[in-house]
């Protein structure tokens, strides 16, 4: 698979996804199609399939014009927001398997920042679009979910191997990481990547894709249960999902 990140609107990365085999290509979440019609035609390719994590315009704004274009490309999105996405080709649950070429992704439902959420998790590739779930050293905000719902679907990206890459649909990560070190400021792993993240948006560099792994050592929403973290925010006889929440909120009035 060849991943290109194309950086949209002030703070949306759209990904297009090429079947190295097939050369079918796919693009995640597409906020303006213009950006995409560009590449094609560079590329000399067509499109596909698009991939929709939520309905939410900045992730779909693009579709109507690039199906317009390619009248044989697929819309996959969530079942759950058939009514919220027009023209949906395939709609996805939690569990589905869907193919781009020689490529499959298994459909994971991440509910909480919109009620029918989705991830896109190509486990032989060891990627995973999260849409506006799981932001590097962040979360989405609950919009229509309930804070278990999104602490529920955190976990379960959680649970993906460690050596998975996440592919956040926002470039949110100076401002996340500057709240989680409010959050857990004693963490020398966390101040490490806040220094690096510092460096690289000041150079103007992408910070995402992120590793798994490193996001469960420092991403403050991914730590509600642990022991050492919330003894850093003092919460150490509160359930988890009350850290969560509060967690939660404290970023929300951030
Ligand atoms: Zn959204």
């Amino acid at each position: 698979m060849k991943i290109t990140q194309l950086q949209a609107s002030k703070d949306n990365y759209i990904y297009i996804l090429t079947c190295e085999e097939t050369k079918m290509v796919g693009v995640v979440d597409p906020t303006e199609a213009e950006i995409v019609l560009d590449w094609l035609d560079n590329h000399e390719l067509e499109l596909n399939c698009i991939f929709n994590t939520h309905h939410h315009h900045d992730h779909t704004g693009g579709n109507a014009r690039l199906q317009a274009k390619f009248p044989e490309c697929e819309i996959v999105a969530p079942a759950a927001e058939y009514d919220k996405i027009p023209n949906i080709d395939l709609p996805v649950i939690d569990g589905h398997g869907v193919r781009l070429g020689k490529l499959r992704a298994q459909v994971i439902d991440v509910k909480g920042h919109t009620k029918g959420h989705v991830a896109y998790w190509f486990r032989e590739e060891n990627i995973v679009f999260c849409g506006d779930v799981l932001f590097s050293l962040g979360c989405g905000r609950i919009f229509e979910g309930t804070p278990k719902e999104m602490w529920e679907s955190l976990k379960k990206l959680r649970s993906l191997p460690e050596e998975t890459i996440i592919y956040p649909a926002h470039e949110y990560t100076k401002t996340n990481a500057e709240f989680a070190l409010t959050v857990e400021k004693n963490n020398p792993l966390l101040q490490n990547y806040v220094t690096k993240i510092r460096k690289m948006r000041y150079e103007n560099k992408p910070t995402v894709p992120s590793l798994l792994a490193v996001e469960k050592a420092i991403n403050p929403f991914l730590r509600c249960d642990i022991p050492q973290f919330k003894k850093a925010v003092n919460m150490e006889d509160v359930s988890d999902l009350e850290v969560f929440t509060e967690i939660r909120a404290r970023k929300d009035s951030f």
